[in-house]
């Protein structure tokens, strides 16, 4: 029996996606970097992969894998992205896990598909999010998961029984969540953060005779190294963390906190943990993982737990649906009265939307509930959408009615998505993590509307006025508005963008989109210049539509693209900055580098050069926000083009430039005093 000494990382991002289209919008807030995920991913988790570290003898350096000798979990929707947009992060972690010395499930352990509160979620929601976030780690890591990440360690017994049934051993909580303990004696005693001892492992008793075990972090340095820069002295924290070690030999110090703690909420944390994580190995030769340790562990001591708790809330999971005082950011004054009519308005969406998925589905499938249950592994990739409804279909079904199936699952998954914890967290309902939740709510409503024929739309926005932003001074439904404005895309649109993509750069346009795929079908109208033929596929859905589209060039940087459906007389006309700004980025850098370059930084100084020496076309605010935010992060140099770029645009006075869209990339420069902000 030896004790272990170490840390848990929980790794974490809103789904960032917009939901109309699959790929993650420009979030100006995290410039230099086009958004968040990109942000976090240079200062965390790349850098939590491999660090760099002095040798302690002889000046050279040495490279630590840290995510090897700790544990931790990836959220899925997160784990997702870093799969598509930084596929070497996730490729080395993968090498690094089925190649580490121990096995992958005493390194990482799941976490349900969406972060969501789960005591506050819908019984048959809350286990299909333990069963999704199963699936996703399955694939990913090879095996059964055997602990799971609870978000914001949300606990109850209702949830510990979902973790249970779905063969989950153990989770991790918080002193603070902790009522009284038993010991082998069979004696009760009350405790409290200060007083239980997190040395240990402990059991909770379940329903039917089932148990699970609960591992509790050290709450006092787990709060010091993620709000007072613990980490930065990395030797003197080790030694801390050893001295902190109870005398008897086996016990347990683990830090928990969030991963993004390392890195990017404290810069150099990275550095800080990996040597703390070498010098406890290897100074002290002590375990770190706390896997590894639990598997020698055989929890004799018994916990009760707070009826319902989270870490980040001391009143039970008040925090995501009430106003509780818990806040983190705002000013003096704000209030958080939104959070109950938000909660009360997503619960009545779900409710209404969940029975009708569940009424419309059993048309078509065996089983609703297993159907949606078994929807996880279409998520995690381990089961083509094609085979799965044909797993789960009461009989065989033609393409339209295998789309309609796959369509309620997507209704269903945009759905949970609305309940991502971040939602309630920050101060205002403003701020950019509801703004997320409201877009899923918007899709959900919208298909829900197609698929369903449900119109909810004036019954959710009535309950979303009761929701007041501090920041903004409106209520909810507007919220909800600019939440969609600007970011919806219907099949159309992602036509028309494709056309133009093709106009300047033809067979290098791209195919994939986003949630879309493209195929350009031998042209009816092949007698007509630049017009195509082409079919486009929802690739979650396999819903596949064929479109007609006419382009044309009408300036150095502009665009006219018509779109009509193959059904549909009507064309429908929309310019190159109505098209979304990787369209927009894509097609400019192919007019001003070459046909199909992705050499965004060129394309903006020759962008600078030709607005210094000519005055401005209509699209040009558009191409220029747009270059600003293709690339993963921009250069100083390129912040200079962006800063030479903004004062050529709007120092041509007689011109309509559209300060409106030029905004965002001016705050983000320095230079809002010139499109009247500050
Ligand atoms: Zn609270």
């Amino acid at each position: 029996m030896a004790p272990v000494a170490g840390f848990f990382l929980h790794f974490y991002q809103p789904p960032r996606e917009n939901p109309w289209l699959g790929l993650v919008p420009n979030e100006w807030g995290a410039w230099p970097f086009r958004d968040w995920n990109e942000r976090i991913t240079e200062e965390c988790y790349r850098a939590m992969i491999a660090v760099v570290l002095p040798r302690d003898d002889d000046g050279g350096t040495e490279l630590l894998e840290p995510l090897t000798r700790s544990g931790f979990d990836i959220g899925p929707t997160l784990h997702r992205w870093l799969e598509r947009r930084a596929p070497d992060v996730d490729r080395a972690l993968a090498h690094q896990v089925t190649h580490a010395a121990a096995p992958a499930s005493s390194l990482a352990i799941a976490a349900p598909f969406v972060h969501a509160i789960l005591p506050l979620a819908h019984a048959r929601d809350r286990d299909r999010l333990v069963a999704w976030g199963i699936a996703d780690y399955v694939r990913r890591f090879g095996e059964a998961p055997r602990g799971m990440w609870l978000p914001e360690t949300g606990v109850d017994l209702e949830t510990l029984e979902a973790l249970a049934r779905q063969g989950i051993e153990f989770t991790i909580l918080m002193p603070t969540q902790a009522v009284q303990v038993r010991d082998p004696d069979g004696e009760w005693h009350h405790v409290d953060q200060h007083s239980l001892d997190t040395s240990r492992p402990y059991m909770v008793r379940l329903g039917e005779g089932r148990t699970i075990t609960v591992v509790f972090g050290h709450g006092d340095l787990s709060q010091r190294v993620a709000f007072d820069g613990l980490i930065d002295d990395g030797e003197r924290l080790a030694d801390t963390m050893v001295g902190a070690l109870s005398t008897e030999g086996d016990g347990a110090v683990l830090l928990v906190a969030d991963g993004e703690t390392y890195g990017h909420h404290h810069r150099f944390g990275d550095l800080g943990l990996a040597s703390v994580v070498r010098r406890i190995q290897r100074h002290y030769g002590i375990e770190t993982s706390l896997g590894e340790w639990l598997r020698t562990q055989e929890p004799t001591f018994e916990v009760e737990l707070a009826a319902v708790s989270a870490w980040s809330c001391a009143h039970g999971v008040e925090r995501w649906r009430s106003e509780c005082g818990c806040v983190t950011g705002g000013q003096d004054g704000w209030r958080q009265e939104w959070r109950k009519p938000l909660r009360e308005a997503l619960d009545w969406l779900r409710d209404a939307l969940s029975d009708a998925i569940d009424a419309e589905l059993a048309r078509y499938v065996g089983s609703p509930d297993d159907t949606l249950r078994d929807y996880g592994g279409v998520l995690a990739g381990a089961l083509g959408p094609v085979q799965f409804v044909e797993d789960h279909a009461a009989s065989p079904l033609d393409a339209e009615a295998t789309s309609t199936v796959l369509e309620l699952c997507e209704i269903y998954r945009n759905l949970l998505c609305c309940f991502t914890s971040c939602a309630w967290f920050f101060a205002d309902p403003a701020e950019i993590e509801t703004t997320i939740s409201l877009r899923h709510a918007a899709v959900a409503i919208e298909h829900g509307a197609r698929t369903l024929g449900l119109d909810l739309e004036p019954e959710f926005t009535r309950r979303l006025r009761d929701v007041h932003s501090n920041h903004e001074g409106v209520d909810g439904a507007v919220l909800w508005r600019r939440a969609s404005e600007r970011y919806r895309f219907d099949e159309g649109l992602i036509a028309a963008g494709f056309a133009a993509e093709h106009l300047a750069a033809e067979h290098r346009a791209r195919r994939e989109r986003g949630s879309w795929h493209v195929e350009i079908e031998p042209s009816l109208a092949g007698d007509e210049e630049n017009t195509l033929l082409m079919a486009l596929t929802h690739t979650p859905t396999l819903r596949r539509r064929v479109f007609l589209t006419r382009t044309e060039r009408t300036g150095p940087l502009s665009a006219r693209v018509q779109v009509r459906s193959v059904e549909n007389e009507a064309w429908v006309t929309f310019d190159l900055g109505d098209l979304g700004a990787d369209v927009v980025a894509r097609v400019a850098t192919s007019w001003l580098v070459e046909p199909g370059s992705s050499d965004y930084e060129a394309a903006l100084n020759l962008l600078v050069a030709e607005l210094l020496a000519q005055r401005v076309g209509g699209d040009d605010a558009a191409v220029l926000v747009a270059l600003a935010g293709a690339q993963r992060w921009v250069t100083p140099a390129g912040e200079v083009s962006i800063r030479r770029a903004l004062l050529a645009l709007t120092s041509q006075g007689d011109q309509a430039v559209d300060l409106e869209i030029l905004a965002p990339l001016a705050r983000a420069v320095g230079l809002a005093d010139l499109v009247g902000g500050s």
